[in-house]
C-alpha cells in the first residue's frame, strides 16, 4: 500500500511519513500541491493525507484535480490534514471531495485510526468490485443462455424473433431482400413411437447441427421454432438464392442416413418452405413467416423430403 502526503512544511511532513511507514504503508512525499497532482498522476496511491494551505493550489483544488485523474471504479481515499479547524473549512473539503478531515496537531494514534478505517473501506469497496464482477459475467452468461434452446443448443424462438425484427429494420433502411426458411421433419412422431424419445431428443441435436452448417453467410441464423420445426432467415437473399440454400439443408439432413423404418425412403428427411420479400413498410415480417409456413404445408402435401417456394405475388398482396 502506497500513501502520498502532501504537505508544505518539511517538519510535519516528515513525522507523517514516519507514522504512515510504522503503519507498514509506503510514504510518497510532495512539497506543492501540483507535485502533489504530479505524483498522484504517475503512482496512483492507495490513500492521500493532504494539507490545505500549501504554497501553489491549495488542497481543495487538488483534491479536485485528484478526483478528475482517478480512473473508472478507482476511489482514492482522501485525508485532509490542517490548522484550518472551522466548521466551514471541514464543510469544504468534504463538498470538494475529501473523506475525511483531521485538524492540526494529529496525533499518530488519531492519524492510524482513521488510516485504518479508510483501509476498511477500501476492502469492503473491492470486495464488492469483485462480486460486481462476477455478476456481471453471471448476467452475461444468463443473457447467453436465455437465447439458446435447451434440446440442441442453438438459438431459440425468442432470439430468432429479436434477430428477424432486426434485420427487417436493417432491410427497410437499406430496401434489402429477406428470405425465410421453415422445416418441419417428416414423420417425426412416427420415428419417436418407433424408437422413443431419447432417440427422437438425438435426432433433433442432429438435425439441429445439420441445419446449422448448411448456412455459410455469418448474417444467418438458424434456429428451433418450437417441437421438430426449424426456422432460417438469410438477410440480402433473394427467392433463387433461399431456394438454393434450403435444398442443400433438405440434402444434408436426408444425407445424415438417420433410419426412419416409416418413412418411404428409410431414413429420416425434412420438408421446408421458403419466403422472400423485399421489405417494404407495406410488409410485415409475420407476413413472409406466414408464407413460408404455407409453403412448408405445400411441401408436406406434395410428398414430404422437398422444398417449396411461396409464390412471389402472396408476399406482395399482403
Ligand atoms: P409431418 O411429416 O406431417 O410433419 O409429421 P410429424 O409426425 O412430424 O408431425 P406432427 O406434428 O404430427 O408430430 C410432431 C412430433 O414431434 C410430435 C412429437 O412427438 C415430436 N416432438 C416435438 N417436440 C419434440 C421434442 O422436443 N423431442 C422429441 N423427441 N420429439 C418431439
Ligand atoms: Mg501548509
Ligand atoms: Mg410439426
Ligand atoms: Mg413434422
Amino acid at each position: 500500500m502506497k500513501a502520498l502526503v502532501v504537505e508544505d512544511s518539511a517538519i510535519n511532513r516528515q513525522l507523517l511519513c514516519r507514522y504512515v511507514e510504522k503503519m507498514g504503508i509506503l510514504p510518497l512525499q510532495a512539497e506543492t500541491g501540483l507535485a502533489g497532482v504530479d505524483l498522484f498522476s504517475s503512482e496512483h496511491p492507495d490513500l492521500v493525507l493532504l494539507d490545505i494551505v500549501l504554497p501553489d493550489i491549495d488542497g481543495f483544488e487538488v483534491t479536485r484535480r485528484i478526483r478528475q485523474l482517478e480512473r473508472p471504479n478507482e476511489w482514492t481515499p482522501i485525508i485532509f490534514l490542517s490548522a484550518l479547524n472551522k466548521d466551514e473549512d471541514i464543510e469544504k473539503g468534504i463538498a470538494a471531495g475529501g473523506d475525511d478531515y483531521l485538524c492540526k496537531p494529529v496525533s499518530e494514534v488519531v492519524l492510524c485510526a482513521k488510516v485504518r478505517a479508510m483501509q476498511r473501506i477500501i476492502q469492503i469497496r473491492q470486495s464488492l468490485l469483485v462480486l460486481t464482477r462476477k455478476l456481471d459475467a453471471a448476467n452475461q452468461e444468463l443473457k447467453r443462455l436465455s437465447s439458446l434452446d435447451g434440446l440442441t443448443g442453438i438459438p431459440n424462438r425468442r432470439h430468432f424473433d429479436d434477430v428477424l425484427a432486426r434485420e427487417w429494420r436493417r432491410a427497410l433502411r437499406q430496401g434489402a431482400e429477406v428470405s425465410i426458411i421453415m422445416c418441419d421433419v417428416d414423420l417425426f412422431k412416427q420415428y419417436n413411437d418407433a424408437f422413443g424419445h431419447q432417440d427422437g431428443d438425438e435426432c433433433l441435436r442432429k438435425v439441429s447441427k445439420t441445419l446449422t452448417t448448411a448456412l455459410d453467410r455469418g448474417g444467418d441464423l438458424v434456429a428451433r421454432y418450437g417441437g421438430e420445426e426449424f426456422v432460417a432467415v438469410l438477410s440480402d437473399t433473394s427467392a433463387s438464392g433461399a431456394l438454393y440454400v434450403a435444398e442443400r439443408m433438405r440434402e444434408a439432413v436426408s444425407l445424415l442416413g438417420l433410419k426412419h423404418p416409416g418413412s418411404s425412403s428409410g431414413h429420416i428427411t425434412a420438408s421446408f418452405g421458403i419466403a422472400s420479400a423485399r421489405v417494404f413498410p407495406e410488409v410485415s415480417p409475420q407476413a413472409v413467416l406466414e408464407a413460408a409456413d404455407r409453403a412448408l404445408y405445400q411441401a408436406k402435401r406434395e410428398g414430404r423430403n422437398r422444398v417449396c417456394r411461396a409464390a412471389s405475388l402472396e408476399v406482395a398482396d399482403v
